[in-house]
């Protein structure tokens, strides 16, 4: 499977290049998003704006799709209103989908890691998961990171001093990932960006995102 230059693992609507469009169960009717790779999920923050039976039913019924690359975004998300035991038992039922289906995981986590990283040791998937937007402390990445998790980062990644900016230099060059996510940037600024916090040539940043994307995205 050919794969473009700059690779963008998580974007909320269209995308050019090798890009996985994140749609929510709701929009799956939506076939325009579904012309190239993309992933499905219930977001903890629409668990309660829908039939959540219905939503599991959905991205069941689409786990076949070959463009399906990953399960998500979903996960658990303490500043959202929906109860956290109902966000959990979604979550839950997403990943044991995901290890069912061989899918990787695009994980949302808001102020729940510790809670992420028990469902991890309760459930010890093989399937990896990715924490997407990742902008918290170094000290959270090494517990993601040494739980087997892979890191996305974005937009963070424009400021020097955020905590993504901080976190990038020290991440093992095969467990990380770029993107846009809702920023409606384009992927070459997150790029050009990461070279920069990363001393790194951009081409060497590409053929290492590329390895990553081929082993996770399209590992079967
Ligand atoms: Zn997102």
């Amino acid at each position: 499977m050919p794969v473009g230059a700059l690779i963008d693992i998580h974007r909320h609507g269209q995308g050019d290049g090798t890009v996985i469009i994140n749609i929510d169960t709701s929009q799956w009717t939506d076939c325009e998003y579904r012309a190239g790779f993309y992933s499905l999920g219930i977001h903890p923050w629409f668990i309660e704006r829908q039939d959540c039976k219905v939503a599991l039913q959905t991205l069941k019924s689409a786990l076949a799709d070959a463009n399906l690359l990953a399960i998500g975004e979903c996960g658990l998300d303490k500043l959202s209103g929906a109860p956290f035991s109902l966000q959990e038992s979604i979550f839950i039922k997403q990943l044991e989908l995901a290890e069912q289906f061989r899918k990787p995981v695009v994980i949302h986590c808001v102020r729940a890691f510790n809670e992420l990283l028990r469902i991890k040791a309760a459930l010890n998937p093989l399937m990896p998961w990715i924490v997407h937007g990742f902008n918290n402390k170094t000290s959270i990445a090494t517990s993601l990171l040494e739980q087997g998790c892979y890191l996305s980062f974005g937009k963070a990644l424009l400021h020097p001093n955020s905590n993504a900016s901080k976190v990038l230099p020290v991440v093992s060059r095969d467990r990380f990932f770029l993107e846009t996510d809702d920023s409606y940037l384009a992927i070459d600024s997150i790029y050009r960006a990461a070279v920069t916090i990363m001393q790194i040539d951009l081409l060497e940043l590409q053929q290492c995102l590329e390895n990553n994307f081929i082993r996770v995205f399209l590992h079967d």
